[in-house]
């Protein structure tokens, strides 16, 4: 059976999240977390800030769909679209 997690918030209410297992918190109030939630900020932290990939200015602004490339083997256009 899970148990829920034994945290206080400063209002006074409990923490709603279950209890891991063999431990009177949830992850986000373990101790016994710590490390690995800060490994997990910081993770997020550098996924956050990695530049967006983005085309090379010189791309025409045509879409796929509208080349002649693309009418020519449609078939393979619609298999791209629609997987
Ligand atoms: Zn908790």
């Amino acid at each position: 059976m899970k148990t829920q997690c034994e945290h206080r918030k400063p209002d006074g209410t409990s923490c709603r999240a279950y209890a891991r297992t063999d431990d009177r918190f949830c992850f986000f109030h373990s101790p016994e977390t710590a490390h690995a939630r800060r490994k997990a900020r910081k993770a997020g932290g550098i996924a956050r800030s990695k530049k967006a990939s983005a085309l090379p200015a010189d791309t025409p602004h045509k879409s796929l769909r509208n080349s002649r490339a693309a009418r020519a083997d449609g078939e393979l256009l619609n298999c791209i679209i629609t997987k």
